[in-house]
């Protein structure tokens, strides 16, 4: 029997791209089980922001294992809830003058979406949420609700419903004002829009193809929220922890979300944690009203705590990772210089980088090319067509060249 297609559902994906059977891993390489070696460029959809089994990390979980630390805890308090509560107000919070509350929602992204969905509709009393087209917010009926793509929409099996897609930042190219057609539903009372209680919105859209929005276009639909009574959910579940440079993507913009949904890197290690961040104003739950076994995984608190006094105590990691984005970037234009009939376009910020081809079927083969010579790359956008460039932000500068090397390569060979 083969497990994997006997035993698992066809529901598996990333498998599929990479059809070899992994085990081991450090940094930025993995290694399958015959001992071949993969250079990372997707570093686990942006939830390895420190590499694969970081040593640091791993030695703070093995300590804490050992001394028989509390593994499971629901939402009860331990040191290491506490130690990373504290570690997070210090290291994260309190210099960048955020004023947050930490709800813990559940281990995975969708829980931090779900959890700021309902907190918005109850404040508001509202139904609807306003996101964006080509939007990711994860799988769970909810976050389904506020996501773009149609294939995974259709999986819902019911309507999906109380959430109004606008276009996001350079939807319509340019060529119309920010946020024309948004504002003129919400002011006019024929429109058809109800009152939203929410607009939830990603800095980068990872999934959406890499997407950016520009900083004033951020600052604008912050404006837009407050003029109207909308809350502002960010969901830095992907471009948070350092993705983008700063710790929070939506740093240097010039506005506070009112939430903020994180997730992927924040458990540091790759172990799931997830946080709704909100205003200390908002926090009107009911105590257990959102709930789940899962909110108190002390490993991933000891990982996150760690990662935080490691790469956040100062501004290196940031300064590391916006140098590495912008030689990625320039890379990525010789590309598009290089081979001028193949219609690319270099995208992203910091190290959520993107190639655009015209189409996915080229994007898969270039992919697959880069696999075929040792390097994981994954497509993203609503048809694939973007090969998503997202190595940890450890990654050395030789590995970057060597990886960025492969993909020049790639495209050289479908072109
Ligand atoms: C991955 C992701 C999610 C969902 O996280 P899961 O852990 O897969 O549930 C939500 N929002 C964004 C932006 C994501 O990239």
């Amino acid at each position: 029997m083969n497990v994997f297609e006997d035993l698992e559902s066809e529901v598996r994906s990333y498998c599929r791209s990479w059809p070899v059977v992994f085990d081991r891993a450090v940094g930025s390489r993995l290694y399958d089980e015959d001992g071949r070696e993969y250079l990372d460029f997707f570093a686990g959809a942006g939830a390895l922001n420190y590499g694969h089994n970081n040593p640091v990390l791993k030695q703070a979980v093995i300590d804490y294992m050992m001394r028989d630390g509390i593994t499971h805890a629901l939402d009860m308090h331990t040191v290491a809830k506490r130690e990373f509560f504290q570690t997070l107000q210090d290291v994260v919070l309190a210099p960048r003058d955020l004023d947050y509350k930490v709800m813990l929602p559940g281990p995975a992204g969708a829980n931090a979406v779900e959890a700021a969905l309902k907190l918005a509709r109850k404040i508001t009393g509202r139904e609807s949420v306003i996101n964006f087209t080509n939007a990711f917010h994860g799988m769970t009926l909810g976050a389904l609700s506020v996501t773009g793509n149609s294939m995974k929409r259709g999986g819902a099996g019911i309507p999906l419903v109380h959430a109004t897609p606008m276009p996001y930042d350079n939807y319509l190219d340019g060529q119309v004002p920010d946020f024309l057609w948004f504002e003129k539903l919400l002011a006019d009372s024929g429109s058809g829009l109800n009152e939203p209680a929410a607009v939830i919105v990603e800095t980068v859209q990872g999934e959406g193809g890499i997407n950016v929005a520009r900083l004033e276009w951020l600052r604008g639909l912050a404006e837009l929220c407050k003029r109207h009574g909308m809350l502002l959910i960010v969901d830095d579940v992907q471009m948070g922890c350092g993705r983008t440079g700063p710790f929070f993507s939506f740093e240097g913009a010039g506005f506070t979300p009112d939430i903020v949904c994180l997730s992927k890197s924040i458990g540091g290690y790759g172990l799931p944690l997830a946080l709704t961040l909100l205003r200390p104003d908002l926090d009107v739950w009911e105590p257990g009203e959102h709930n789940g076994t899962f909110r108190g995984i002390n490993p991933s608190f000891v990982a996150a705590r760690t990662a935080l006094t490691t790469y956040w105590s100062d501004r290196e990691l940031e300064e590391a990772t916006l140098a590495k984005g912008e030689h990625v970037a320039a890379r990525l234009e010789k590309l598009v210089v290089e081979f001028p009939a193949s219609g690319l376009t270099a995208k992203g910020r910091g190290l959520a980088r993107g190639l655009q081809f015209p189409d996915g079927d080229t994007a898969n083969k270039v992919c697959r090319a880069a696999f075929d010579r040792g390097l994981l790359m994954e497509t993203s956008g609503p048809q694939g067509e973007v090969a998503k460039i997202m190595p940890a932000l450890t990654i050395t500068e030789d590995e970057l060249d060597g990886g960025l090397d492969i993909l020049a390569d790639a495209v050289r060979t479908v072109s």
